[in-house]
């Protein structure tokens, strides 16, 4: 099997990362950028002070990023940098902001609404603006990926665009802007860094160096996640898990995600449960249906990180998710039959084809009835 492995991203890592903006815009060569973040971070006066840090470097803001952005905001955002004299991006926030940057950052050298490209399978445009990116979740890693994942509400519908042009130039990686993050997105988030790096690792695009990346990031949430959620301000915690999700992201950028992620977006779109959360929501199923696959290596996976095999994972991921407060079914949500049709119906999703094992319909009816 041939594989490749490509990583264009510069990775500036540690607490106060985010001061070295100005630097790092210099070293782009850059010298006036817009800011794309999202209301909270107007709110919390983060948004201000990096604008004030950049000492003049950036000129403007885009702050209407919601979460799972929605294709309207891109356009809107490309709107803007058209509209405005700039050479580089920077994205302050979590995925939502990150990916918003990406996507407006690549359309906006046309008159294209990013619909074009959003689950049409048409290739987006090469030229784009170089992107500084500043993760405050830990997390998706979009800091590292070549991907961006937007929502068009209208049309019923949340997936990913990839393209080589979304990496970012310069990530920088800053803690201390996670400590403000409430337990709940620090657990739902979090557990969005152990969905990427074990559906990295069984996908069927699996290959050496993700899988090394994989091992580490899952290490570090099993070790980290609880304690971040429960003191929002240890800086151990919050450091490491910041690590696991930058890890995490280098280990399934290349081989992407599969059935976990499939199901999260009819989760998120139908039922509104956040990003991470809907993600782990299926996690632990897939660990069980995947866990004989691949003559042996998913067990293997598990048994490296001191588990019996992947079944025991399986517990100990049902376990972290009760343990920090996220859902393990979806009882609360009273399903009708219809509803549950439809998650199985919209679950089809391209990613699911990556899942190392075949899941067939039954499979995905049976997974939402035993969470009812
Ligand atoms: P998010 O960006 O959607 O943010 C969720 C909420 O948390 C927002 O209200 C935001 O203001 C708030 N928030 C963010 N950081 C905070 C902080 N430090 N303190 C307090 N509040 C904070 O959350 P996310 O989970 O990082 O991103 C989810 C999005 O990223 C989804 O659309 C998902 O599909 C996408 N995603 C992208 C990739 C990729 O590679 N591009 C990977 C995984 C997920």
């Amino acid at each position: 099997m041939m594989w490749e492995y490509l990583q264009p991203v510069t990775i500036r890592f540690g607490e106060g990362a985010a001061g070295e903006l100005k630097q790092a815009a210099k070293d782009l060569g850059c010298s006036r950028g817009l800011l794309v973040s999202d209301p909270f971070f107007m709110k919390s006066g983060l948004a201000e002070k990096i604008v004030e840090a950049s000492e003049g470097v950036l000129t403007g803001i885009y702050s209407q990023v919601s979460p799972n952005p929605e294709v309207a905001e891109v356009d809107a955002c490309a709107k803007q940098i058209r509209e405005s004299e700039i050479d580089f991006l920077v994205a302050l926030g979590g995925g939502s902001a990150l990916d918003c940057a990406k996507t407006a950052g690549s359309i906006c050298f046309t008159e294209d609404s990013i619909r074009k490209y959003h689950g049409t399978g048409e290739p987006m445009p090469e030229k784009h603006l170089p992107l500084i990116a500043i993760p405050t979740t830990a997390g998706t890693g979009s800091e590292v990926t070549c991907v961006a994942v937007l929502s068009d509400k209208e049309l019923g519908k949340k997936g990913p665009i990839v393209s080589n042009g979304f990496y970012p130039s310069i990530a920088l990686i800053d803690p201390e802007l996670t400590y403000t993050l409430p337990p709940y997105m620090t657990a739902s988030t979090g557990i969005d860094v152990l969905c990427h790096a074990l559906e990295g690792f069984w996908s069927k695009g699996h290959q050496p160096i993700c899988d090394a990346f994989a091992l580490h990031a899952c290490r570090l949430v099993f070790q980290y996640l609880r304690i971040a959620c429960k003191e929002p301000e240890n800086k151990e915690a919050r450091r490491k898990m910041a690590e696991a999700s930058v890890i995490a992201g280098l280990a399934f950028t290349l081989p992407k995600t599969t059935s976990s992620h499939a199901c999260s977006f009819p989760l998120t779109n139908l039922l509104h449960i956040p990003h991470g959360e809907a993600c782990g929501l299926t996690l632990d199923y897939f660990a069980r249906i995947n866990a004989d696959a691949q003559e042996g290596r998913v067990h293997g996976f598990a048994k490296e990180l001191g588990f019996r095999d992947m079944y025991d994972m399986a517990d100990a991921i049902h376990q972290l998710k009760a343990d920090i407060g996220l859902r393990t079914d979806l009882k609360e949500f009273h399903l009708t039959d219809e509803q549950v049709a439809e998650l199985v119906r919209i679950s089809r999703h391209p990613n699911l084809y990556n899942n190392p094992v075949d899941i067939t319909d039954e499979m995905l009816d049976e997974m939402y009835q035993s969470m009812r």
